[in-house]
């Protein structure tokens, strides 16, 4: 672990713990950043070292170097954890993180509204192991205390739901989950540790997929674990015999946007709900999906929970045809069309979950689209979204 740079213990707005956590500048020979180690080989200086082998803090690429230390002692201060592993992927970080709690014949319950290969990793490989998953509304609240099973290991939440942005009454949920002695896992990805800390409200392992805010420029791909003191030992043994470890590039691009996460995300608050806002009073649009709006059925929880909102957020439009749609995205010239989500850049795709949730219904009648909302200007965006309403309009 890398010394945090200065008042460690100090209680300070974590705007300003991420830009000083995981710095050493003093035993960087003064440069403020640590520098990207790329590294398989560690040397031993004797053979009585190379026998203490757990004793020396660097034994060996795949299990870290100081690079990932310092990204990973940065992650755990941001989410309050005791210990965060970093990952080769969000989604890496998410196989790990569940197959470090469960055996053949153990049961998972998962949020419907999942992000949709963890839903893909339940149903495929993880049931070949033996392992059954469950899906639950996730409106579930208090009562996913009737659904848990004597065999169920893990309680998977993730809120707001991806795609479709249900929130989760995640105290309500860990505190059942734990007094039936579940381990409780949560994607925090939406809201990374700044705007809300899944520890603090009973939940054992929180996940980042750092690919999207953390990294912050659509540059690269990296994940990380943040566990508590319950559950650091199963997640440390896991990603070590799983194998899953970021490339150093990577890790120093996680490092890097840590320093400006809370402007970025600051901006992205803003400019998602000035945009949202816009949206709701346009005549094409049914709904919006954003917790942080007050028209929302999440809004109590999200304002009861969180300290703020990033720039991701759904909209229903009211029915109209395919080509309507495809007119609309197709001559967008800010918004790109594609996965993923959390870099600088606005991005817009349709989704439509029907075709995969199992334990609740959409009864959505028009077209859905996901909005990312970058750090271009607020004005800019709308002006391309409007021009995009009238090429819906006249192709209708
Ligand atoms: C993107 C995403 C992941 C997966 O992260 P990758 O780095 O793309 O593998 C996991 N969970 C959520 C909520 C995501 O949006």
């Amino acid at each position: 672990m890398t010394k945090p740079t200065k008042g460690p213990g100090k209680a300070r707005h974590p705007a300003t713990t991420i830009l000083h956590s995981g710095r050493d500048p003093a035993g960087q020979h003064g440069f403020v950043n640590a520098p990207a180690y790329r590294g398989s080989t560690v040397l031993f200086p004797t053979l009585d070292a190379l026998e203490a082998y757990d004793q020396q803090p660097f034994k060996y690429g795949r299990h870290g170097t100081p690079t990932t230390a310092a990204l990973e002692d940065a992650i755990s201060k941001l989410e309050g954890g005791q210990r965060t592993l970093l990952t080769a992927s969000g989604y890496q970080a998410v196989t790990t993180a569940i197959l470090a709690f469960v055996k053949a014949g153990d049961h998972v319950l998962m949020v419907d509204s999942v992000y949709q290969p963890t839903r893909r990793f339940c149903d495929s490989l993880l049931a070949r192991l033996g392992v059954t998953t469950t899906y639950y509304d996730p409106l579930v609240g208090t009562g996913v205390a009737d659904l848990i099973q004597p065999n169920t290991r893990v309680v998977f939440t993730e809120s707001p739901g991806s795609l479709t942005f249900e929130m989760q009454d995640i105290g309500a949920i860990a505190k059942a989950a734990r007094a039936r002695d579940a381990t409780v896992i949560m994607d925090n990805t939406w809201a990374t540790g700044l705007y809300f800390r899944p520890l603090e409200h009973g939940v054992d392992v929180s996940i980042n997929a750092c690919t999207k805010y953390i990294v912050g420029h659509a540059d690269a791909m990296l994940g990380a674990i943040t566990a508590n003191a319950r559950t650091t030992k199963q997640v440390e043994e896991a990603r070590a015999t799983l194998g899953g470890c970021p490339g150093s590039e990577e890790t120093y691009l996680g490092l890097r946007g840590m320093r400006t996460l809370a402007v970025r995300l600051e901006r992205h608050q803003r400019s998602a709900l000035e945009v949202a806002r816009w949206l709701a009073a346009r005549p094409e649009v049914e709904r919006i999906l954003h917790p942080a709006m007050p028209s929302d059925p999440g809004h109590a929880l999200w304002k009861a929970q969180y300290t703020g909102a990033s720039g991701l957020f759904s909209i229903i439009l009211k029915p109209t045809p395919r080509k309507a749609v495809a007119a609309m995205l197709d001559g967008l010239e800010l918004f790109g069309m594609g996965y993923s989500w959390g870099g600088f850049e606005s991005l817009i795709v349709p989704f439509n979950p029907t075709r995969y949730r199992t334990a609740t219904q959409w009864t959505a009648k028009g077209p859905a689209l996901r909005l990312h909302i970058g750090l271009d200007d607020v004005g800019d965006l709308i002006a391309d979204l409007e021009a995009g309403f009238a090429r819906l309009t006249t192709s209708a």
